[in-house]
């Protein structure tokens, strides 16, 4: 177990004094999914309250596709939500679960709801049905039909199962009470007619409960001692009981609710996420601007540090926003420590060394993360013609410009200091190449005469760059364009960047080498997240 003290939050301490008391004997928790789009970072809050509850108190967790809407749930879906789960590392074991696995006993249930009186069949329409539901200030009015006999009910609902009705022209709904204040108890629905084939239960079915009838009996079938989901659900929980209260069901589960995730800037809503992947404004559900969890691990972003992130939000039963800004400081703080250290150059301007011999180079030693001695170090070849970038050149330095200038000394990391002689132009006065001179005893980045210099620069040698497609993607505006370098130049190590791994580019941010391997470039790297972590500074001025 990991350390409790640690973890703290109204639900574990519900978990906690339940085992202490006995009330359960062994914690048992879901993730329950609507397999009807990919999971988003809130759904990361959710599955990491779930799995580690159950991993820190020694249960289990069930992942538990809550699959009764076929028109709107894909294969496609199942299958990314088990990956973007297991990804995230977590586990279920032998407990992957769907509530279209317990279709017959759901069926059966509402056959014994009927058969009590609890239960009818109602024929009037969508916009009727609404109609007479009343208002939150209103009550409710009954249905013509709520007083059917069991026996036409079931004999109705037994054909609405077989296939005599068209979509929408019967419901099963429970008979609770119209009046109900809570407006989820005035005879919701039960069951729909649906003639569309299900993913797991092809075309067996063509009616299918409503999510509120399957969701508290699915926890109930596996046990679940901690149903726990978001708020908006509170105002359910009545109902759920209810079921739980008229059904033979094997266990009683209870229902605790805590607030969901939401982040400043970003809509986490299935709905919407649908939207943009169908509109064709970004590249499918794992474009790395999107806050689904395959577009982040696209973009490069470490599972752990969504997990780290999701650990120091915490649980509360307050809706709060969340800077996205915190999020970014924890998959800044993961990938300093984790993420090798590379030299590419984005903008790149030509620097010749006049006293460099051309034709001849040599290895430069370069460490692979400063944050971690046993990355070591690499090579990096060192030539008379390198690339920097245009942004550390000025001709004309503006006040508080200690770059590369006209007269001016700076470093080169793992190389030499080298000193500006001047620039060469084109016919229309634009600069080709910085021209400097280097002085060898500065060799490895240090002068034996302890002289300083205010810059350190990144370069890469001309000769034995790599070419690379780099883009730039800005995270606040989904649908904006990425700035796309075409021909950005790399340090030779940076070939074997494996597709997916994230690696800081010295000075310009972390970047995540693609995977989708774009055809007109091998070599494509995108920005997982620049340098700046504005959130560290205000945290350290406050
Ligand atoms: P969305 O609102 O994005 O469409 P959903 O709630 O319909 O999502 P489900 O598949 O039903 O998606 O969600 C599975 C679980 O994840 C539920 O228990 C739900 O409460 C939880 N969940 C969804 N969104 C968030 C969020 N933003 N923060 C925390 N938990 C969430
Ligand atoms: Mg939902």
């Amino acid at each position: 177990m990991d350390d409790l003290s640690e973890n703290r939050d109204f639900i574990r301490d519900i978990v906690r004094a339940d085992l202490d008391a006995g009330r359960v004997s062994s914690v048992v928790t879901r993730f329950p999914p609507e397999p009807n789009g990919y999971l988003h970072i809130g759904h990361a809050k959710s599955i990491c309250l779930n799995f580690g509850i159950a991993k820190e108190f020694g249960g289990r967790c069930h992942l538990r596709f809550d699959d009764t809407n076929p028109s709107k749930e894909e294969q496609e879906y199942i299958d990314a939500i088990q990956a973007d789960v297991r990804w995230l590392g977590f586990d279920w074991g032998t407990h992957l679960h769907h509530a279209s696995d317990y279709f017959d006993q759901t069926y059966a249930w509402a056959e014994q709801l009927i058969e009590k009186g609890l239960a009818y069949v109602d024929d009037l329409t969508a916009d009727q049905m609404r109609e007479y539901r009343g208002t939150l200030t209103e009550p409710g009015r009954n249905s013509p039909h709520r007083d059917r006999s069991a026996a036409e009910n079931l004999d109705l609902f037994r054909r609405m199962r077989a296939g005599e009705f068209p979509d929408g022209a019967k419901v099963l709904r429970a008979k609770i009470d119209m009046a109900a204040g809570n407006i989820n108890l005035r005879d919701p629905a039960l069951y729909r007619i649906q003639h569309a084939p299900h993913p797991r239960t092809g075309t067996r079915w063509c009616i299918y409960p409503t999510y509120d009838f399957a969701h508290g009996q699915s926890d109930a079938i596996e046990g679940i001692t901690h149903s726990i989901c978001t708020l908006e659900f509170e105002d359910h929980r009545p109902l759920y009981d209810w079921f739980i209260a008229n059904l033979p069901v094997p266990s009683k589960p209870h229902q605790y609710e805590f607030a969901r995730l939401n982040l400043t800037g970003v809509v986490l809503s299935k709905r919407h996420l649908i939207e943009l992947v169908n509109s064709g404004k970004v590249d499918g559900w794992n474009d790395p601007r999107m806050p689904t969890i395959s577009g982040l691990r696209r973009r490069g972003v470490p599972a752990a540090a969504i997990r780290a992130f999701c650990e120091a939000i915490g649980v509360s039963k307050a809706n709060s926003t969340v800077e996205t800004g915190y999020f970014d400081h924890f998959v800044r703080e993961h990938l300093n420590r984790y993420s090798l250290r590379r030299m590419a150059v984005l903008k790149p301007l030509k620097l010749i060394i006049e006293n460099y011999p051309g034709g001849q180079s040599e290895e430069m030693e370069a460490v692979n993360n400063p944050e971690d001695a046993a990355a070591g170090s690499r090579k990096v070849p060192f030539s008379r013609e390198l690339w920097i970038e245009q942004d550390d050149f000025m001709e004309t330095p503006v006040k508080g410009f200690f770059r590369l200038s006209p007269g001016v000394e700076v470093r080169l990391r793992y190389a030499y200091f080298v000193k500006c002689t001047g620039v060469e132009k084109d016919a229309a006065g634009a600069i080709t190449a910085v021209r400097c001179t280097y002085d060898p005893a500065t060799h490895g980045g240090d002068a034996p005469d302890k002289r300083k210099v205010k810059a350190t620069l990144h370069w890469v040698s001309a000769n034995h760059a790599s070419e690379a497609e780099v883009r730039l993607y800005d995270y606040e505006t989904v649908e904006a364009s990425p700035e796309i370098v075409e021909h950005a130049y790399l340090e030779p190590a940076l070939a074997a960047t494996a597709p997916g791994e994230t690696v800081q580019f010295e000075r310009l941010g972390y970047f995540c080498r693609d995977n989708t391997g774009r055809a007109t470039n091998a070599l494509s790297f995108h920005r997982t997240i620049g340098l700046r972590d504005t959130w560290a500074k205000v945290k350290a001025k406050s």
